[in-house]
């Protein structure tokens, strides 16, 4: 016995989200169904609308435009502060702890050779770029303590050799392996104030 097609396509959509297996996927699909009409038309429109969203040329947060709010707000840029994150959950969550006024940069990402993740995949180069023309003077590397969170901290460094900016990385309170996301906003600030240089 199989689904008809179109539960079928929405259970193939779910599956493709981290962490949701078929027979989960094939749950929430049936759950769905059982929905009024409108939450569904309100669900399907949301997820079209996602597909307009624009990103920061700057930093990669979403903006509807080309430069977002924070990048472009003078107070921000006169900081001289920019602090490096892996996505942009984890820029939300440091915003929520309300503890950095300077600006952002989103990778994208760490650094993984097994899964085809070279600075190529990364922004990188945008980074540098950023770093030389808006004078930067610390770099806070907010990211992820793991063994590729490491890496991509070395390899930024390394990147930056030549340029005068101090780079610092957060650690104090994060578990190895911890994710920014799920920490709460005083355990976030404490990380963003000790710091050390790399
Ligand atoms: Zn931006």
């Amino acid at each position: 016995m199989k689904y008809p097609e179109a539960i079928e396509n929405l259970i193939q959509s779910f599956s493709r989200l981290p962490g949701v297996g078929e027979k989960t996927a094939a749950r929430q699909a049936l759950n769905i169904m059982k929905w009024d009409k409108e939450y569904i038309y309100e669900f399907s429109n949301s997820l079209k609308q996602i597909t307009d969203l624009k990103f920061c040329r700057e930093c990669g947060l979403f903006s509807d435009h080309d430069i977002c709010e924070i990048c472009s707000s003078e107070k921000r840029k006169t900081e001289k502060t920019m602090c490096v994150v892996e996505s942009i959950t984890d820029l939300m969550a440091i915003e929520r702890s309300n503890q950095f006024s300077g600006v952002y940069h989103i990778l994208g990402g760490v650094l993984n050779p097994l899964i085809g993740i070279g600075p190529d995949k990364l922004r990188i180069d945008i980074l540098k770029e950023r770093v030389i023309k808006n004078n930067v003077q610390t770099m806070i590397m907010a990211i992820n303590p793991s063994v590729e969170g490491d890496a991509t901290c070395s390899y930024i460094r390394q990147e930056l050799n030549d340029q005068e900016v101090s780079i610092e990385r957060i650690g104090f309170g994060m578990p190895m392996g911890g994710s920014l996301e799920y920490l709460d906003p005083l355990t976030i600030s404490k990380a963003l104030e000790n710091r050390k240089s790399i």
